[in-house]
């Protein structure tokens, strides 16, 4: 709903405008981008006629605020007047109008769950719920279930009709330290599914199991110093954490609940959590994309899995914004590291400052030491989908890049059944290109590899190929190593352009399984 450009963004010439199928973004009016949206709240205005005043909301009270000129909305509970909003978003009128005078939940999860509208319509906020809206019955009772408010028999019962069984803990100790255990009962469990984190005085460890998420979320009951280890034993699915105490005393028992401890609820559902991180390096990587390395607090264990993406939070004018965007590796050269070898406090990113942009600016302001907040990873690409592969194609524009660096530096170290890894890399000039020089090296390096630049504006002085994606392009280019190859097609940049060349892809024939598509 919220954190889109504004304004006549794409330009009306520009190849952003293609048709597309997918979600829109309708071109706002002057003044009405979301830096001024941020300002207009700012200028302490009443924007919901009730002088500050927070009221409990009735179903029948909701329903009357239906209008454009007095349209309330329900979000998770909480009822906002989105009437002041309305010529600021960037998905349109039409689309909150479609909630007005309702429970908007659903369409808000499934359009952009991710967008903290609590903080941009914070202004806009009329009061809560006072009884249940009846739109969002399913998403409200599912959350009381889940968050162990019923017996955890029923929980399981609930769980067992559609997803994995319900895990477990358990903890023990010793002198010095303290061993939490975690039993999932699945075996495709790694360094990866677990995120822990310790703050102030919460205990968290999120892991993810399938497409759900299981979380112990504790106030520990005795102090444990900053560092402490993840094991798993992956045949059996067994998470171990180990804690070191801060006095060797013994623990009578190791902690109370803090919201939602223990629960088991689809990954969806579960909120993005944030950690605080350091900006420890910032360098050019072409004259508007820069590498940024951020680290990790010691107190966290994070491993983002491949092909997945996090969300980076700022306050911008008093307002969080967050965008999201895609981990790298340091170097594309760098040699691919299981995660059991690399625990990394080291997080990178590739980056493109837009100088009109409301996010990168504030981004690109930051000094080395600065901090900035970083979710746990969301997307739903799997490594699975590599495995045995024969041929894999990479189709990529701009910054749709990012995605790629660390697919191909899994495939083209962890695949023996590899034959052909192919990189189409669309780009407006040569100097757009990132890593050009190490994606050169690369084809150098391994055999297997090989890469095309696509230019669209290029200079006289390009010898190579111009042009957008196109069937002439793309069917010169997705060759099969043979006739019946397991073949992936992973494509992602702006989103007109990966709409088009999923349409493209399918023209050839290509199947849904063989297409991977990076989107919000
Ligand atoms: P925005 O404010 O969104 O502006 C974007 C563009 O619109 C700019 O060109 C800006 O000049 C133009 N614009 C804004 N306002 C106007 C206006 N009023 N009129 C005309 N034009 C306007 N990006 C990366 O660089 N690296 C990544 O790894 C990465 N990963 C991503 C992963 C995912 C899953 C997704 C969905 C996106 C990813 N992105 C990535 C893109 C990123 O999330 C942001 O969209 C991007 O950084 C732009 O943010 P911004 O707020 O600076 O710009
Ligand atoms: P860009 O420089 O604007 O574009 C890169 C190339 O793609 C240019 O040659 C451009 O041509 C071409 N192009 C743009 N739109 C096209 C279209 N509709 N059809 C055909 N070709 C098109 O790219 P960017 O500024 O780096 O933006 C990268 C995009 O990737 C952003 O939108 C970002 O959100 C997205 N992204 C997504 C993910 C993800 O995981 N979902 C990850 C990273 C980035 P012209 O400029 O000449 O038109």
């Amino acid at each position: 709903m919220l954190n889109v450009p504004s304004q006549s963004f794409p330009a009306p010439s520009s190849q952003q405008r293609v048709a597309s199928g997918g979600r829109s973004k309708v071109p706002l009016k002057q003044g009405r981008s979301l830096m001024d949206w941020i300002r207009l709240t700012e200028s302490g205005k009443d924007l919901t006629g009730l002088k500050g005043k927070l009221i409990d909301v009735t179903e029948e009270e909701l329903k009357k605020h239906n209008k454009k000129d007095d349209c309330w909305i329900c979000i998770r509970g909480y009822v906002y007047n989105v009437s002041p909003y309305m010529e600021y978003h960037p998905g349109g009128e039409d689309t909150l109008m479609s909630a007005a005078g309702s429970d908007g939940t659903d369409l808000f999860n499934q359009i952009h769950p991710w967008v903290n509208y609590e903080s941009m319509l914070k202004v806009c906020l009329v009061g809560r719920m006072a009884v249940k809206p009846t739109v969002s019955k399913d998403y409200r009772e599912e959350k009381k279930v889940l968050n162990g408010m019923l017996p955890k028999s029923q929980v399981t019962d609930i769980l067992a009709k559609e997803g994995p069984s319900s895990p477990s803990y358990d903890w023990f100790q010793t002198e010095s330290l303290v061993t939490i255990v975690i039993y999932t009962k699945q075996k495709d469990i790694n360094l990866d599914s677990v995120i822990v984190d310790h703050q102030d005085d919460s205990f968290r460890a999120e892991t993810i199991i399938k497409d759900y998420s299981y979380l112990i979320h504790l106030g520990l009951s005795h102090e444990i110093q900053e560092d402490f280890s993840v094991r798993v034993v992956e045949n059996v699915g067994k998470i171990e954490i180990v804690l070191k105490k801060k006095e060797n005393t013994f623990w009578k028992c190791l902690g109370h609940s803090l919201e939602n401890h223990n629960s088991f609820i689809p990954k969806k559902d579960a909120g993005l959590y944030y950690r605080r991180c350091r900006l420890i390096s910032k360098e050019d990587v072409t004259h508007d994309t820069k590498l940024f390395c951020l680290m990790l607090p010691p107190s966290t264990h994070l491993q983002v899995p491949i092909g997945q993406h996090v969300y980076l939070k700022l306050t911008i004018t008093g307002t969080e914004i967050v965008k999201p965007y895609t981990p790298v590796f340091d170097s594309l050269l760098s040699e691919f590291q299981e995660p059991v070898l690399c625990n990394s406090k080291y997080i990178y990113f590739l980056i493109k400052i837009y100088p009109a942009g409301l996010f990168t600016p504030e981004l690109d302001h930051l000094q080395i030491g600065d901090y900035i907040s970083i979710s746990s990873p969301e997307g739903n690409f799997k490594k699975s989908q590599i495995e045995e592969l024969e041929d894999l194609f990479l189709l990529a524009a701009g910054t749709g890049f990012t995605p790629m660096v660390k697919i191909l530096n899994y495939a083209l170290t962890n695949i023996p059944s590899l034959r052909k890894v192919k990189l189409m890399f669309f780009n407006k000039t040569e100097d757009d290109i990132i890593w050009r020089s190490q994606v050169e090296k690369l084809t150098f390096k391994d055999k297997r590899f090989d890469i095309e630049f696509i230019l669209s504006a290029p200079t006289s002085e390009w010898n190579g190929k111009r042009g957008y994606i196109s069937p002439a392009l793309l069917s010169e280019f997705l060759k099969r190593s043979s006739d019946k190859s397991k073949v992936l097609i992973c494509i992602c940049g702006p989103t007109p352009f990966t709409e088009q060349g999923i349409r493209l892809l399918h023209d050839l024939n290509f199947s849904k399984d063989e297409i991977h598509s990076f989107t919000a």
